[in-house]
């Protein structure tokens, strides 16, 4: 006792000690930890109880999973579009205005060629229209994201206000050109002046293209690396659902099939009629769970009703000894045995004397009582295996298994004795004494069978009875004990 105060004593300071030297901030913890275990097994508790819950919760748990897998393999095909579709639209918007620029600087080109060389005067309105365009362009390439820099990559090395001054000078050139007479030699020095001006902004579109590819491709890389990004993405979430589906599927499905193996072998055994069996389920509180405390409740109930129907299929109801079926079937039985161990069997029938008179005396209350007590008296003067049964009426038979003729007698003798000196006490107070007659015979040489040892012993009972009673008669032997009453009884 003293130890165990002692460990009272010191248990709870560890515990402080482990949980830190804060008291308030420790439960506030332990709070924190009830609450979860709470919630946790709220969530629980509905699993367990229900296989119907169970399935709707793994049905929905995949539906959740499914969608969550569809939603990522949407979002991840998103992705992907959307990388290479960026990618197409910044080359579109980077590439159209400088190729509609090239090719309009080559009509301006041209245009020129055929005012100043070919003499056609309409090249000048046609090249007013494209000069517009060409203002347009540049205007368009200012407004691009990237401005005045072109691409990302030339960033410094290509630069769009120096085309675009560029073709200021050439623009000014070329109107100064179209203002003179179209053919004529000043005219053709003019072109050649303006000429001379488009060549920088040719360099400029050169350098922009040999940039513009090398950011095409780098762009094309960053969605294809972002394409398989997304693919990785999508194939991890894949299996991670796959995995949880399976765990899942597993899960609930041992969680059913285990207990039925249970039930299973349950049904079988009670078909077998063992009835001492019992399913032991991890679970009981669902339905298979109901359903095997169900079986065990009828297992217990079969197993009582089977043992009381054995017992009373084998042994008298007033008496509680072995009945005559019993008495039947234990000397086939102990004479198979002695047949195979040669071993000795005896029988003793016995018969109380003028158990009529206790009847009619006393009532049939009283001769009930009368057969319990000597069975009582023969089951606690033999030993524990010989064989005390209630052969019928007021006549006991006791098997003796190995057991010699000689010793059955002795024993016989002490029956007749230990019945002679017992004494019942009646309802009114009187006492009943009675006495009992004993035909006694053994296997070798008298019953060769069951029956004939039984004849034997009833024989030898009859002798006893016409000797006078209470006596013990061996089959085949002399009277015992002299009865000087049996004439006059
Ligand atoms: P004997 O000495 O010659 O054996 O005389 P007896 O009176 O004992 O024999 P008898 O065969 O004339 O009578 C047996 C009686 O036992 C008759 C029957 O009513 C009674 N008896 C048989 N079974 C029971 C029982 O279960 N309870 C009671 N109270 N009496 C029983
Ligand atoms: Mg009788
Ligand atoms: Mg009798």
């Amino acid at each position: 006792m003293r130890h165990i105060s002692l460990l009272r004593r010191f248990k709870p300071q560890s515990a402080a000690a482990r949980e830190g030297s804060d008291p308030h901030a420790s439960g506030a913890r332990r709070t924190r930890r009830g609450a979860l275990r709470r919630l946790l097994s709220r969530i629980v508790y509905p699993l367990h109880r229900s296989i119907h819950v169970r399935f709707q919760f793994a049905f929905g748990l995949s539906v959740l999973g499914l969608l969550v897998m569809a939603a990522i393999a949407v979002a991840s095909g998103r992705a992907i579009l959307q990388n290479y579709e960026t990618s197409v639209e910044e080359t579109r918007l980077e590439t159209l205005p400088i190729l509609f620029l090239q090719r309009d600087l080559r009509e301006i080109d041209r245009a020129g060629f055929r005012f100043a060389v070919e003499g056609d005067r309409t090249a000048r309105e046609r090249y007013r229209e494209l000069a517009a365009q060409v203002d347009m362009h540049f205007q368009d390439l200012a407004s691009t994201p990237l401005g005045m820099s072109l691409t990302p990559s030339s960033r410094g090395a290509v630069s769009l206000s120096e085309a675009n001054s560029a073709w200021r000078s050439v623009k000014a050139k070329m109107d100064e050109m179209f203002r003179y007479e179209p053919g004529t030699a000043e005219s053709f020095e003019a072109s050649k002046r303006a000429y001379l001006g488009i060549d920088p902004i040719y360099s400029v579109i050169n350098r922009f293209q040999t940039y513009s590819l090398a950011d095409q491709q780098q762009r094309l890389l960053s969605a294809q690396t972002a394409g398989k990004e997304s693919l990785t993405a999508l194939v991890i979430a894949i299996l991670v659902g796959v995995c949880v589906l399976i765990a899942m599927g597993s899960t609930v499905g041992h969680s059913v099939l285990q207990p039925i193996e249970q039930l299973r072998i349950a049904a079988g055994k009670l078909g077998q009629k063992d009835f001492s069996h019992r399913v032991r389920l991890r679970n009981s509180l669902d339905e298979l769970g109901q359903l095997a405390a169900a079986i065990n409740q009828a297992s217990a109930t079969l197993d009582k009703l089977y043992r009381e129907l054995e017992k009373r299929s084998t042994h008298d109801g007033l008496t509680g000894a072995l009945n005559r079926a019993a008495f039947d079937e234990r000397l086939e039985a102990e004479f198979t045995g002695a047949d195979r161990h040669g071993r000795p069997v005896s029988l003793l029938m016995v018969d109380i004397d003028h158990f009529k008179r206790i009847n009619d005396t006393y009532g049939h209350q009283a001769g009930d009582r009368v057969l319990r007590l000597v069975a009582d008296l023969f089951e606690q003067a033999t030993r524990p295996g010989d064989v005390v049964t209630r052969y019928g009426g007021e006549e006991f038979g006791i098997i003796l298994p190995d057991t010699g003729e000689e010793a059955a007698l002795s024993l016989a003798e002490r029956l007749r004795v230990v019945v002679e000196e017992a004494s019942i006490a009646c309802d009114d107070g009187d006492a009943i004494q009675l006495t009992v007659s004993i035909g006694c015979a053994g296997r070798l040489p008298h019953g060769a069978t069951p029956k004939a040892l039984v004849k034997a012993a009833d024989a030898a009972l009859y002798v006893a009875k016409r000797s006078g009673r209470n006596r013990v008669s061996r089959a085949g032997g002399p009277r015992l004990r002299p009865d000087p009453t049996w004439r006059a009884a």
